[in-house]
């Protein structure tokens, strides 16, 4: 007989492991802990997704293995493109007279390659680790198990320019760490952690790799934050306009956090960081077609008031007085009502114009935690890696292998 786990079995099983590695962290003397190992599972939704699948390794030779067993079903070679579908409950792969299948199939390279898979034979991407399917919506999703260093390695350069100073990568290389640790098991009933876009992070696999941010993940290795005795969810965003917000203020439904309450972003004389940024200060026109538009119960639009601000700058409040009703919205809800693309930050102002308003901010993102362009401001002007998550978490502690 086979005792499968319950839900709160595996809940335990979770809050086990987690609670190990806080412990972890928490012990200096502890073996080093290194980013490879950890594997992370993370699912291709954007990468590998559909109703049939292509399978290929970039070098020597691709093993197809029973995970259940451990046993090996076949070896392919790197020509071969095979083709991977879902029948009668079991996974089947198939290649020329070749033929694969299981209730569990398991794909990895023998030898030096990577594994590929894509929704085309022509555009199949590499990836590190290897790669299993799961069925969901009469689909095949991959799920690429990949160590920790390699993910973040996979997913920096699209977080922040390869270019960047080192000192300003290093603090992204944490701070991304931290924010994939706090996420693990998010799409556990999927059966991975992370997907492969932007509610995420995006994640490319061995092609968005660069040099630069591989330096700054190896740099900081097993680096992370933590608060009160738990990992920070190290949340960032390019550009705070010169001071970033409060985490609540920022997201609608979070709370209060000491370390994502807001701080300042300028130097000594006053001068934010980040104002290097090329698109630091922005403007657009709201005509009140638009606007009643996107809030047809208000009526007509007489007036568009900014209610309420926080000490940094930020929106928290907008009031729109119509004739037919007056609507309190917090800033976040204004902003994504209007287009996050169109009011790029919460650090704005509102004047009346003919037939419509103008809008006129400074940054970019939602404004919370470690403002990209400042990190950039900052290393530039000779602040570590340190210094700069100093800054935009206080009270946060930096903990791992070369940690305090
Ligand atoms: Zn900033």
């Amino acid at each position: 007989m086979c005792i499968e786990p319950t839900g709160s079995m595996r809940l335990f099983v979770i809050a086990l492991w987690v609670g190990l590695l806080l412990v972890g962290l928490g012990m200096r003397d502890a073996p080093t802990r290194r980013d490879s190992d950890w594997l992370i599972r993370v699912g291709l939704e954007q990468g590998a997704f559909a109703p049939v699948l292509y399978v290929g390794v970039s070098a020597d030779s691709l093993r197809w293995v029973d995970p259940r067993t451990g046993q090996t079903l076949g070896v392919g070679a790197a020509s071969q493109v095979w083709e991977l579908r879902r029948e009668n409950g079991r996974f089947v792969a198939r290649c020329g007279q070749a033929q694969m299948a299981a209730e569990r199939l398991v794909a990895e390279p023998a030898g030096a390659g990577f594994v590929q898979v894509g929704a085309s034979p022509n555009a199949l991407r590499p990836y590190r680790g290897h790669l299993e399917w799961v069925e969901r919506e009469g689909k095949l999703l991959t799920v690429n198990w990949v160590r920790l260093d390699d993910y973040l390695k996979a997913t920096l350069p699209r977080e922040m320019p390869p270019h960047f100073h080192i000192e300003s990568l290093k603090a992204q290389a944490v701070a991304a760490r931290a924010f994939t640790m706090r996420r693990l098991n998010r799409y556990r009933q999927w059966g991975y952690d992370l997907c492969d876009h932007t509610p995420c992070q995006v994640y490319g696999g061995v092609n968005a790799e660069h040099p630069n941010t591989n330096l700054a993940v190896e740099a900081t290795e097993g680096e992370v934050l933590t608060h009160g005795g738990r990992i920070l969810e190290t949340v960032y965003a390019a550009n705070c306009g010169g001071h970033t917000a409060p985490i609540e203020v920022a997201m609608t439904g979070t709370q209060p956090l000491a370390p994502l309450r807001g701080v300042p972003d300028t130097d000594a004389d006053g001068k934010p960081f980040c104002s290097l940024a090329p698109n630091f200060a922005w403007e657009l026109t709201l005509t009140r077609d638009d606007l009643e538009r996107r809030f047809p119960h208000a009526g007509r639009i007489r007036e568009v008031a900014i209610t309420q601000r926080t000490a940094g700058g930020h929106v928290q409040q907008v009031r729109l007085r119509g004739d037919r009703a007056t609507l309190t919205l917090t800033g976040a809800e204004f902003r994504t009502a209007i287009g996050v693309g169109r009011i790029r930050s919460l650090m704005f102002e509102v004047q009346p114009q003919q037939d419509g308003w103008r809008i006129a901010g400074r940054g970019s993102g939602h404004g919370a935690g470690m403002c990209q362009w400042g990190a950039q401001g900052r290393a530039l002007a000779g602040q570590t890696y340190r210094q700069i998550l100093g800054a935009y978490y206080p009270d946060a502690t930096l903990v791992g292998a070369f940690g305090q």
